[in-house]
This record gives C-alpha cells, sequence and structure tokens, in this order.
C-alpha cells in the first residue's frame, strides 16, 4: 500500500464483477489511497460494486449509472459526478460492447447495425467522456481505455470489435492533442488477453489461448494486476509525460510474428 493517488479524484468506469479489469485498476488505485467514483451499466454490476466496495471498506461510494449509448446520459451522469466532486484528476474508461453473433464467423457477415454499436459504445463512447470530463480536469490528469492487439491485427473472430479499437485508438491520439494544452493526458492500454465476461463473448476465446504461453515472449499469461499497475503508472506523477501512447502490457506478445 502506498499513496500514489493520494488527494485524487478517479473515475472508474466499466466495473462489471470480480473479473472486470476495471476493477482490478479500482482495487490497485484503492490501495493507493485515491478517491474513486464509479459508473455502471447493468443493475447486477452495481450489486457487485456495492459488495465489492462494503469488503473494501469504502465508506460513502459514489455509484453512478451511465449506459453511454447516449449523450444525455453521460451529461446526466457528469452533473451527478460534479454534485461529488470540484476536480477529477483521472478516468479510466474499460466499456466496450459487440453483438455476440458479430464475434465470430466472416467480418464480411458484419451487420451496419452491429458495425455501429461496437463503434458507438466501444469507441465513440470515449469521446463523449473525454468532452464531459474535460471541465472538471482543472488540474490536469489522466485519460485512460483499455484496448487490444484486434485493432492492429487481423485476430480470429475479433472481426468488428478490431475496427472499434481502432477507431479507439485513432481516437485516443486526437483526444491527445485536443486536451495537451490543459496537461490532460489520453492513453490506450493494450492489455493481453485475460478471461474475463466480454472476452469470453469472442468466439473460440479460450481455443486462441491454446499454445499462448508458448508463442509469447514472457511465457505466460498478462495478469490483471498488471495492467493496473501500468493505470496506476499513467494515472501517478509519473506518468505525466505520456500522451497519445498505446502501451502494450501483454508480455511481449504483440512483437512475435
Ligand atoms: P467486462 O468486465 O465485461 O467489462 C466490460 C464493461 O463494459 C462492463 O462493465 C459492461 O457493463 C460495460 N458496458 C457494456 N456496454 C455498456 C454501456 N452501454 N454503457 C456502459 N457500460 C457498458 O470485460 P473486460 O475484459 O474487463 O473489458 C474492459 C475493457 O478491456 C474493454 O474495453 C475490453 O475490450 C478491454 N480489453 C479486454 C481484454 C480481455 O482479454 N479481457 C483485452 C484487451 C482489452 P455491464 O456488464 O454492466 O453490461
Amino acid at each position: 500500500m502506498g499513496s500514489m493517488l493520494k488527494n485524487k479524484n478517479i473515475l472508474v468506469m466499466g466495473v462489471a464483477n470480480k473479473w472486470s479489469i476495471a476493477w482490478g485498476i479500482a482495487k490497485k488505485f484503492i490501495e493507493e489511497e485515491a478517491n474513486l467514483i464509479f459508473t455502471y451499466f447493468g443493475e447486477k454490476s452495481k450489486a457487485n460494486l456495492e459488495k465489492f466496495l462494503v469488503e473494501e471498506e469504502i465508506d460513502n461510494p459514489c455509484l453512478i449509472s451511465c449506459d453511454v449509448s447516449t449523450d444525455e446520459n453521460i451529461e446526466k451522469a457528469f452533473s451527478q459526478i460534479k454534485e461529488r466532486v470540484d476536480v477529477l484528476h483521472g478516468v479510466v474508461h474499460s466499456i466496450a460492447f459487440a453483438n455476440k453473433d458479430e464475434l465470430q464467423g466472416y467480418y464480411y457477415n458484419t451487420s451496419r447495425e452491429g458495425y455501429l454499436l461496437a463503434q458507438d459504445i466501444s469507441s465513440y463512447s470515449l469521446v463523449a467522456v473525454s468532452r464531459n470530463a474535460k471541465p472538471l480536469m482543472t488540474e490536469g490528469g489522466s485519460i485512460i481505455t483499455l484496448s487490444y492487439l484486434g485493432a492492429e491485427r487481423a485476430v480470429t473472430n475479433y472481426n468488428v470489435m478490431g475496427v472499434a479499437k481502432a477507431a479507439l485508438e485513432a481516437s485516443v491520439r486526437y483526444l491527445a492533442v485536443d486536451m495537451g494544452e490543459d496537461n490532460i493526458t489520453v492513453n490506450s492500454i493494450s492489455a493481453g488477453p485475460i478471461k474475463t465476461t466480454s472476452a469470453k463473448g469472442v468466439r473460440g476465446f479460450s481455443t486462441l489461448l491454446k499454445g499462448f504461453e508458448k508463442r509469447v515472449p514472457m511465457k505466460r499469461f498478462v495478469k490483471t494486476e498488471e495492467v493496473a499497475n501500468t493505470a496506476l503508472f499513467l494515472c501517478s506523477d509519473l506518468g505525466t509525460g505520456i500522451t497519445g501512447e498505446n502501451i502494450h502490457v501483454d508480455c511481449g506478445y504483440h512483437i512475435v510474428g
């Protein structure tokens, strides 16, 4: 336990359950004394969060409902955040969604509706969240999102989500330019495969992981805690000079052919 995030108000979006990357990040941030605000989507996720925060002995937690599929919802969530804190120092955007039946088979079969849905929830939401976060980030800060190698390579079955992640990574660069003069950094962490609810939605995810340990330079899977450590670094005073980056935290998987 340290105090790398002491006096920092950080918004964490995307905790669904104990396997969620966002929960791994939140736990790490709690250890480092951050004051966390959470948004949740499903009621089940809310109930999980409430339970986890009791276990972490967090008094009076701030949990706000936010379905990122509309600007109105996001604006409403931020007006509630404003009632709770004057300044925001960080945002962790750990949200993605695509129709399960489009995370398999031929990418060319992606429907227009499914394409737009994946882009909307998984990529555009970062733009809208950043726009709403900016006025609260008056002391500078860090915005982080989660990406995957499927943005850069054609990963079997990742399909429409890979295209959404490519847009997300491009958005990170444009947002980094927009926010730079306000001392706000914007980065993505490209995590290696981790068994979460979302990951299991990609057909053949378990098959994809077979032999992974043999192919990856470090001969093992990345741990959620290692992704959380990178998020901590980016949100702490150690990461202030880094913006517009896509940092791979994948035990080196992205470098092998
Ligand atoms: P997860 O636990 O299922 O998290 C995904 C989150 O997105 C859930 O909390 C879900 O909420 C939320 N969400 C979906 N639609 C939403 C909406 N309309 N509004 C607000 N929130 C919504 O899975 P995860 O693996 O931790 O995913 C987090 C991020 O990491 C995603 O961007 C994912 O693509 C990325 N990532 C994952 C891996 C991996 O291998 N797991 C690797 C690289 C990157 P509900 O559950 O309440 O619906």
